[in-house]
């Protein structure tokens, strides 16, 4: 599950020392960081008796996916609560396929999901059942990401991980887990969200636990902004995938790599070391992009 890339190269940059967490293809119908986000979320709620779970979630959530996926193999039911406008997406699709109950509300509403009294209110009208916030965040969701540090755990050390982030969660949740690495080094998704890394540092504490080695995030990627995708990363997402085979997303993991790509290229990070990026999966939401064909997933 760990992929090296040795005898790889892209536009003549040799890729040999690089290789890849391959979370997109573990988790079956919910691959990637977001079923190990839910993990212990979804343990609490069986050890509560609790059989049905609310979560929040745009169009094109892939929290809502995983956890629509993974509620229906578990036989629990599902809630997504969906910011209006956009709940006719191919994702929602899958969702309601695999039985979950879509309750959209208004943009206005939706800035409340995270307000205790908010939260209340939809348990009352939709309880007995647990509310996970969106994203699987929360402390539950940390825990459940150090997880992902154990499926690095080789026996060698690594120079950096490198890993998207957008809520910081999963980062947080590798800071608390990893132990051979040099650094950690965190590829934010979102425009300017100058807070994250306080929010990490919070969540770590509000979680008992405490970094293990250096982190730090990037903000110089996202590319136009979430979701967004300028001109250079609708070239290089074809152009990676041609070189190793390996399909990328434009949310999150194709930014992830054009950043390492660029670090590598310019010589700010070293080509020989040995790096780990992992890829968070995401797949599913390739197909609100219709620049993307499926013709550049070479596999
Ligand atoms: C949600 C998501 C992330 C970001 O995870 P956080 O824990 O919110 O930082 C990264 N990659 C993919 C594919 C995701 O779906």
């Amino acid at each position: 599950m760990i992929q090296s890339l040795a005898g790889r190269q892209l536009d003549g940059l040799p890729l040999d020392n690089i290789s890849v967490l391959r979370l997109d293809q573990l988790g079956g119908a919910a691959p990637g960081n977001k079923s190990f986000k839910l993990r212990l979320h979804l343990r609490r709620a069986q050890a509560r008796g609790v059989t049905r779970i609310l979560s929040f979630g745009g169009g094109w959530s892939n929290h809502l996916h995983a956890l629509a996926a993974v509620g229906s193999e578990l036989g629990l039911q599902t809630i997504g609560v969906v910011r209006g406008g956009d709940t006719d997406t191919a994702m929602l699709e899958d969702v309601r396929r695999w039985g979950m109950q879509l309750v959209p509300v208004s943009r206005e509403d939706y800035r409340r999901r995270d307000q205790a009294d908010y939260q209340r209110q939809l348990a009352a009208r939709f309880g007995p059942c647990l509310v996970i916030p969106e994203g699987g965040a929360g402390s539950a969701g940390l825990l459940g990401s150090r997880a992902i540090a154990d499926l690095a755990r080789v026996p060698w050390q690594w120079s950096r991980v490198v890993v998207a982030v957008g809520s910081g969660t999963t980062l947080a949740g590798l800071a608390a887990g990893l132990e051979n690495a040099r650094e950690l080094v965190g590829i934010s998704a979102l425009k300017g969200a100058s807070d994250l890394e306080s929010r990490v540092t919070a969540m770590l504490a509000g979680a008992g636990q405490q970094a293990r080695l250096p982190w730090h995030i990037d903000h110089d990627w996202h590319c136009g902004g979430f979701a967004r995708a300028d001109e250079r990363l609708r070239q290089f997402i074809p152009a990676f995938a041609a070189a190793t085979g390996i399909p990328l997303e434009p949310v999150y993991t194709g930014k992830l790599f054009l950043a390492l790509y660029h670090k590598l290229a310019s010589g700010e990070w070293r080509a020989d070391e040995p790096l780990l990026a992992i890829h968070s999966g995401g797949l599913q939401g390739r197909r609100g992009y219709a620049w993307l064909t499926t013709t550049d997933v070479a596999d």
